[in-house]
């Protein structure tokens, strides 16, 4: 083809225009090569600005990948296309619709493409189309941003000068802004904590009169001020808010048009803006059911985190992606009990509470989950610092502790915090298993803290599971021995019964007490095997000294249950099986109060059925929990003991023998038996007998001891009475 000079383009401009069209000639590269006198009305320039020029520089940016498609396709197959709507550019930087159509002449080298204005007609025939467009996208299973983002597009289409603000709720209750331009810091800005029910300025105008709202001088207005200081918006003469509805009729969101015009909306604008008003609603409605049923599978209800499952979807993709990131695993103090005492509404409430404040103290690259139970998790992305993760913490212990009221209670709340780095590409559960390592050192340190990850944190745990594969090996290979503390009646002093105490012969650790133990089997179930096992072996001892006629005969045995296997439903089966029925009324449980019972409802239901069968119940440890007096009135139990550390300092510090008389009070006016642990010096037995306390136990009477020490002890030598002179003679290497 060759050079076709510029009176070919006249004239065939001429040929096509009837003197009062809107015609332009485009040759096969995009350049406009004529047009006609009333294009001039369109393009509000000089012609000769935009003859010679790309047609790419004259439409919208957002039309153009279509305009251009299209005129490819005019161009290779002769013939004329049905009209299509684009922007095309007004002066310097408005934009405005018009209908085009192109017919292709000269063999393809060139375009005569016709615009005209929309009519009302035609723009309500696009609007339809347009619609259509939006709820197929919705359809195909797009996201909802993406529909909502072209319901945006759509209403700046059809609202000549004007961008659309989509507002609708997110998952936490607030509002989020949608808008098909990106939309600047500053009025994203006002809408800030703004919620669906309690939106904020015109919003709530349109919440409330449930129309269209228009505020005209937006320049003027104050909570305008701060966008109209940036030159660009400030532009934006008025502003058209309209509230969205479900088909149901509850208020689904807003669209917020802001308008270069100060003028009022007309007819055609107003139904543009109430039907996507209605699309919204009508989005949101198809969403709600598909989002609920995969947003309940990801996000835990109480407190709108996400759940396990996300969090472990979060850790795996930044894994994949080899981006490191920073875990702080978080475990409430104490919230076991609360939860017991101050009930599950206050439980809950403690939670939801726990996670806003965590949200709100998060750096933007943070985020929460909660995986269970009273923990939760915090991914800090990108590669941080040690110190920023444990200042990240701290400040979270700081934002917890702040007074909470509960339950008609004001109080702290804490917390313990491990944290675990990882380096981009680890395996995620590992990552996680060492935040929980950290954390459960921080809470062995008696909570209230933050913990890094460390070698040592990282070998303890190791240490612990190893110790707790090697206890389930222990019960079979017969390595547990149960020792007896007996204990005095302070009236008689004879022996009243006595208390079984667990140790381990480990093969190569040496003797090992329950402290070093217990608490390890408590972390899984192997606590229930254990108590199981001590009970098997207590029960059988019993027996064998009912059938026996010593002073052990007929004696209480106490054994030390943990809270877990004192509601095991099958206690009453297993104490059946173990014990003969002459043994059970004479079977004592111990219960500690250190301990937080985590199900308080099925512990009472528990405690009534075991009293019902004659077993005998004592609150061990009792003065340390934190709620002693509702435990007995929980348990009714038959016995309380008074916790070894109030009883040794008693002799040194009136405050703690008054502790100890209003225990011993309490165990009068409820009619339980007290007895008194720990007991090391005569004076301290002198103050027990002088206050009225019924038993004694500790090292001053007898440690605890293998059966042959015991048997010997209290055997025939001496009738069963204790005196200062049976002292501990015997030495067993068991007898600790
Ligand atoms: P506890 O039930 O309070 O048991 C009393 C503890 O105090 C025993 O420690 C005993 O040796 C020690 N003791 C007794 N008299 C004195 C004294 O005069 N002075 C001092 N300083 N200590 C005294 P042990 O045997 O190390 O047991 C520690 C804890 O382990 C027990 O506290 C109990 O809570 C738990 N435990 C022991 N055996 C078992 C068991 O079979 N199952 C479960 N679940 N826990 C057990
Ligand atoms: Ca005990
Ligand atoms: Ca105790």
């Amino acid at each position: 083809m060759g050079r076709i000079d510029t009176q070919v383009w006249q004239a065939l401009l001429d040929d096509h225009d009837r003197g009062d069209e809107l015609v332009v000639i485009v040759d096969s590269g995009f350049v406009l090569r004529a047009a006609s006198e009333r294009t001039q009305e369109a393009f509000a320039v000089p012609l000769s600005d935009v003859i010679d020029q790309s047609i790419v520089g004259l439409i919208h940016e957002s039309d153009l990948e279509r305009a251009l498609g299209a005129f490819e396709q005019t161009t290779s197959h002769e013939g004329l296309r049905p009209p299509d709507v684009y922007r095309v550019k007004q002066g310097l930087d408005t934009y405005k619709p018009f209908d085009v159509s192109g017919e292709t002449v000269m063999e393809g080298a060139a375009v005569v493409f016709r615009l005209s204005e929309i009519t009302n007609r035609r723009r309500a025939e696009m609007l339809a189309i347009e619609q259509i467009e939006v709820l197929e996208l919705q359809g195909s299973g797009r996201p909802r941003s993406e529909c909502l983002t072209a319901l945006a597009n759509l209403c700046d289409r059809h609202v000549e000068g004007s961008v659309a603000i989509v507002h609708v709720p997110t998952p936490d209750g607030n509002l989020e802004q949608i808008c098909a331009s990106p939309i600047p810091d500053d009025i994203r800005a006002r809408f800030v904590n703004q919620t669906l029910r309690d939106p904020g300025g015109n919003l709530s105008e349109a919440a409330e009169r449930g129309l269209s709202f228009i505020e005209h001088g937006l320049t003027d207005l104050p909570h305008w001020a701060a966008v109209s200081s940036s030159l660009e918006h400030a532009e934006y003469r008025s502003c058209v808010t309209t509230p969205a509805h479900r088909p149901t009729g509850e208020l689904a969101g807003f669209v917020e048009v802001l308008r270069r015009s100060d003028r009022r909306p007309d007819n055609a604008e107003l139904s543009v803006h109430a039907l996507v008003g209605r699309l919204i609603g009508l989005i949101l409605d198809r969403m709600s059911f598909e989002e609920a049923l995969s947003e309940a599978a990801f996000t835990d209800e109480l407190t709108g985190l996400g759940n396990r499952r996300q969090l472990q979807e979060h850790m795996r993709g930044l894994s994949m992606r080899r981006e490191p990131f920073g875990l702080l695993g978080i475990d409430i103090d104490q919230f076991a009990w609360i939860n017991n005492n101050l009930g599950h509404a206050a439980g809950d409430q403690l939670l939801i509470e726990v996670s806003r404040r965590l949200r709100s103290a998060l750096p933007p690259d943070a985020e929460a989950f909660r995986p269970g139970g009273d923990e939760f998790v915090i991914v800090v992305e990108h590669e941080r610092r040690s110190e920023d993760l444990l200042a990240i913490a701290k400040n979270l212990l700081a934002v917890m502790r702040e007074p909470m009221s509960l339950a008609k209670t004001e109080r702290r709340v804490n917390a313990s915090i491990g944290i675990s780095k990882s380096v981009g590409g680890s395996d995620p559960e590992r990552v996680l298993a060492r935040a929980d390592a950290a954390m459960y050192a921080a809470k062995r340190e008696g909570g209230a803290g933050v913990r890094m990850f460390s070698e040592p944190i990282g070998q303890e745990m190791m240490r612990r599971m190893a110790l707790a594969d090697e206890l389930r090996g222990a019960i079979a290979n017969n390595e547990l021995r149960l020792v007896y503390q007996p204990v005095i009646d302070l009236a008689t002093m004879r022996v009243a019964g006595v208390e079984a105490l667990v140790r381990w012969e480990h093969p190569s650790h040496g003797l090992l007490g329950p402290n070093e133990f217990v608490p390890v089997a408590e972390e899984s179930t192997l606590i229930l095997e254990l108590d199981e096992w001590v009970l098997t072996r207590a029960s059988a001892q019993l027996d064998r000294w009912t059938a026996t006629r010593t002073p052990l005969n007929p004696l209480e045995l106490w054994v030390n249950l943990s809270a877990r296997s004192f509601i095991r439903p099958d206690l009453r089966r297993l104490l059946d099986k173990v014990a003969t029925p002459s043994a059970r009324g004479r079977i004592g449980l111990e219960l500690t109060e250190r301990d937080p019972i985590e199900d308080l409802e099925g512990a009472i239901r528990a405690f009534q059925r075991l009293r019902s069968d004659g077993v005998l119940i004592a609150i061990d440890d009792f003065g340390t929990g934190l709620a002693s007096l509702q435990r007995v009135a929980d348990f009714e139990p038959s016995n309380i003991k008074i916790d070894r550390s109030f009883v040794s300092r008693m002799s040194t510090s009136p405050k703690f023998q008054m502790v100890v008389e209003s225990i011993i009070d309490i165990g009068r006016r409820f009619d339980l038996i007290v007895t008194a642990e720990g007991v090391e010096e005569l004076g301290q037995l002198a103050v027990l007998q002088e206050l009225g306390c019924h038993h004694a136990q500790g090292f001053l009477f007898a440690r605890p001891m293998v059966v042959s020490d015991l048997e010997r002890l209290f055997g025939s030598s001496i009738d069963g009475i204790w005196s200062p002179s049976v002292t501990n003679e015997t030495a067993d290497r068991l007898n600790v």
